[in-house]
């Protein structure tokens, strides 16, 4: 048996036909930038997001960048985050001319710790950006809270967590501003790039949406220096295809992640912890194993699809070397990223596959 780690084309079989006219409707407009499905897209993103304004922009990365730039935030500010993320939170950051500042992670949830963001923070703090990571929200309390305290700007990082939930409120609605990704592989995922970036502020949600178009408005004038950050009417309407069924796969995803939790109860399988707190959408599911690279090498031998997110810790990157961070700053976060190991979790896996892929598991670790 083969089970990749996610597979696109199952997915896709399900929806195809309405892909196809979605897409046809869209070319036969010949309105190939912005326009109707684009703004619809936006006014159904920030309704599930418990948002009143949305942004839809070219990709997460652009989200998140776009984010940083309408905040004002620039060379001489810094902005605290976590090692332990996908590359673009703390990439984006640093393109801004800004200086990343990195606290560890609790080690249960994979997402930053709110106790440690006080004591790193100086006159040059501008934002916090949590990361709701694999699909589950950063402990959210505490952050606005010392936010709140020394006047800083929150920026979710809410690329893996669309619609995920925190206390009952939903990822990006409780910040400044909260920042999807669109990519194929996230839980809403379009048929190429594409992200969104949503908010309750009117006045940042004008410059997002200046910013997005070179900072110009009206055409032409430009008040802002911005950038192409336009989502692609193609995306919009591929994405409005998947909208409906979001909540039906998120909750396919919880439904595999409860199955695994069982099957590896007890064993020296670590599972994900979800904080009380939240629900997941489980972008991942990743376990926790002591000799992860050799459980890696023998799921493959068995076709079955694993990854790591992620391997090397932000601080330790080759390109953030002129931060002056060295191994050991970060404990908790270089320690997950040699054990963790994400498992197939996608909604269309069959319980053959899921038995497989857990069977595969604890025959190793016996
Ligand atoms: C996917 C992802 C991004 C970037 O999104 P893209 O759409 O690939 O640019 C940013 N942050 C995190 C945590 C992500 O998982």
């Amino acid at each position: 048996m083969q089970v990749p780690l996610l597979d696109l084309k199952a997915q896709y079989a399900t929806i195809k036909k309405e892909v196809l006219a979605a897409v046809s409707e869209v070319l036969e407009s010949q309105v190939c930038i912005g326009g109707p499905k684009v703004a619809e897209l936006e006014k159904k993103v920030a309704e599930i997001s418990d948002c009143k304004f949305a942004v839809g922009v070219s990709s997460g990365t652009d989200a998140i960048l776009n984010s940083l730039m309408s905040l004002e935030i620039k060379a001489g500010d810094e902005v605290i985050t976590t090692p332990f993320t996908f590359f673009a939170t703390v990439g984006c950051i640093s393109r801004v001319g800004a200086k990343p500042v990195f606290v560890d992670i609790d080690p249960l949830t994979y997402n930053i710790n709110p106790e440690l963001i006080e004591s790193a923070i100086t006159k040059k703090t501008k934002a916090i950006m949590p990361v709701h990571l694999y699909g589950q929200m950063a402990d959210m309390d505490p952050i606005m809270s010392v936010a709140n305290k020394h006047g800083l700007a929150v920026i979710e990082d809410a690329a893996q967590s669309i619609t995920s939930t925190y206390k009952g409120k939903k990822a990006g609605s409780i910040g400044t501003v909260g920042c999807f990704s669109f990519f194929p592989s996230k839980n809403l995922g379009g048929i190429g790039d594409g992200g969104m970036v949503v908010t309750n502020d009117k006045p940042l949600y004008d410059r997002l949406t200046f910013m997005r178009n070179h900072g110009s408005n009206p055409k032409y004038y430009h008040k802002y220096v911005g950038g192409n950050f336009r989502l692609d009417p193609i995306q919009a309407t591929a994405l409005l295809v998947k909208l409906p069924y979001l909540d039906e796969w998120s909750q396919a995803r919880r439904k595999n992640a409860a199955y695994y939790d069982k099957n590896f109860a007890g064993s020296a399988v670590k599972t994900p912890y979800i904080n009380p707190d939240c629900v997941s959408i489980y972008n991942q599911y990743v376990i926790r194993v002591s000799k992860r690279d050799e459980l890696m090498k023998t799921l493959k031998e068995k076709a079955i699809g694993c990854e790591i997110y992620y391997p090397v810790p932000m601080h330790i990157q080759e390109c953030f070397n002129y931060l002056g961070y060295k191994k050991g700053d970060f404990p908790e976060a270089e320690k997950a990223a040699n054990e963790v190991l994400a498992i197939p979790i996608y909604p269309e896996l069959s319980d053959e596959m899921k038995d497989y892929v857990a069977e595969s598991i604890l025959s190793f670790v016996r």
